[in-house]
């Protein structure tokens, strides 16, 4: 029997058709969402939940923007997609947009975040070929151990993770790995002169929010200046305002020679990513050399346009900022055993929970948070990440942070 499309049906039954028709490559937790509104998701049962985890910061304006909302579907309407075969009326309003904003020279527009950390890598080969002067072939891009940019062949090939790599070699060669938040390391990879660029996270989300030391970001950029090697900084979840700046890089007044942009830029309802850095970079790619058939589609740009004018118009940043603040210190006043550490920065946070009661872990916790209604996704066993929507007000996060409470004491 085929289920009618618009048929109302039980949430294991939503479960069961995934189970049954689906692929097994996520876990997700056992609740099943039809309805969001800013910081809330309700599921099929009516019940209503904070969202904290923002489909990995992929909702940072919060669920349904009426402004967002109002840009796709005027849009949706008009032109959806043309191609790059033909210009189309917002892709070079959107392209000047995002330039201003972040002041680069030059944007190119991708979909997903992995597409668009795959572009810089491609356009930092391409710049250590033809403008650093590296012999064919042999450019090497550099990665921190723990990255996380995707799941495409050369994603994880740059992966020090053996849930992402195993068996799906053989791998993208010219990668190499160092550790995160070590110069020294990264200054003795730079003797090699056949690296282009080092491609870093600068706060390292899925790693569990690994924040590194405050002058890192300040050493990577002055050893790229030192050695001529690109630094790329893959903000696909930390940028857009995530941890109190509008990119994480602010927080050390540092720019990247190439930003790598996704998630929230399309506002949580379109996928939408892009690649800006400088005119000597993207003027390597000549026509025919990289694309994509959605890439740069006008209902993107819209949406990225109003996703942005979001961010600014309602200072999400500087509400992230404060937010965070109140978040982690509610956090740190729990008292309790199965919190061993509590770290972020602005809206993107992340404890710790020591192994209790036999073996349970953090996803145990989760469970427990969706019964009290709120919505948070463990990562690597024993972490917790938090990160809400950055529209969330004072209240509502004092009311957030009772539940995160209650709840770990009902597990103490
Ligand atoms: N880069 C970072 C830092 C990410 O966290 C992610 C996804 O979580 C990606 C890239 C890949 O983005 P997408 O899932 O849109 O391909």
């Amino acid at each position: 029997m085929i289920v009618n499309p618009s048929e109302i049906l039980e949430m294991s039954d939503y479960i069961a058709l995934e189970k049954q028709y689906g692929a097994f490559n996520y876990k997700p937790l056992p609740v099943v969402l039809s309805k969001g509104e800013g910081i809330f998701v309700w599921d099929t049962d009516g019940k209503k939940y904070f969202d904290f985890l923002s489909a990995y910061s992929a909702v940072n304006q919060g669920h349904c923007h009426p402004d967002i909302i109002r840009a796709l579907t005027s849009q949706a309407s008009n032109l959806t997609l043309t191609s790059r075969a033909f210009h189309n009326d917002k892709l070079g309003i959107f392209e000047e947009y995002l330039a201003k904003y972040f002041q680069y020279d030059r944007v190119l527009p991708m979909n997903s975040g992995v597409e668009a950390c795959e572009s810089a890598v491609k356009l930092a080969r391409k710049w250590a070929y033809e403008v650093k002067g590296i012999p064919n072939n042999e450019a090497i891009v550099l990665f921190a151990n723990d990255n996380f940019w995707g799941r495409s062949i050369a994603a994880v090939s740059a992966s020090t993770d053996p849930q992402s790599y195993t068996n799906f070699g053989p791998y993208v060669p010219g990668f190499q790995k160092i550790p995160f938040n070590d110069l020294v390391a990264l200054e003795a990879a730079f003797q090699n002169k056949n690296i282009a660029a080092f491609m870093v996270e600068p706060i390292q989300g899925e790693a569990g929010v690994v924040v590194p030391d405050s002058n890192y970001l300040t050493g990577v950029r002055n050893l790229c200046n030192q050695y001529n090697v690109l630094f790329i900084a893959d903000e696909v979840q930390t940028g857009i305002a995530r941890t109190g700046k509008l990119l994480a890089c602010d927080h050390e007044d540092v720019k990247p020679d190439i930003l790598v942009l996704g998630k929230a830029l399309g506002g949580g309802v379109f996928p939408v990513s892009a690649v800006l850095t400088s005119d000597e970079v993207m003027l390597t790619l000549k026509p025919g050399e990289h694309g994509s058939t959605f890439g740069g589609n006008p209902l993107a740009c819209v949406v990225a346009i109003a996703a942005l004018e979001v961010v600014e118009k309602e200072e999400l940043a500087k509400n992230a900022e404060i937010m965070g603040e109140i978040f982690r210190n509610r956090m740190q006043a729990i008292q309790s055993p199965l919190i061993s550490n509590v770290r972020g920065k602005g809206l993107l946070n992340a404890i710790t929970v020591q192994p209790f009661g036999g073996n349970k872990t953090a996803e145990d916790v989760c469970y427990e948070l969706m019964h009290h209604g709120l919505l948070a996704k463990q990562t690597h066993g024993d972490i917790i990440r938090f990160a809400p929507p950055l529209i969330i007000s004072e209240e509502e996060m004092q009311e957030a942070c009772d539940i995160i409470e209650k709840t770990i004491a009902s597990l103490d």
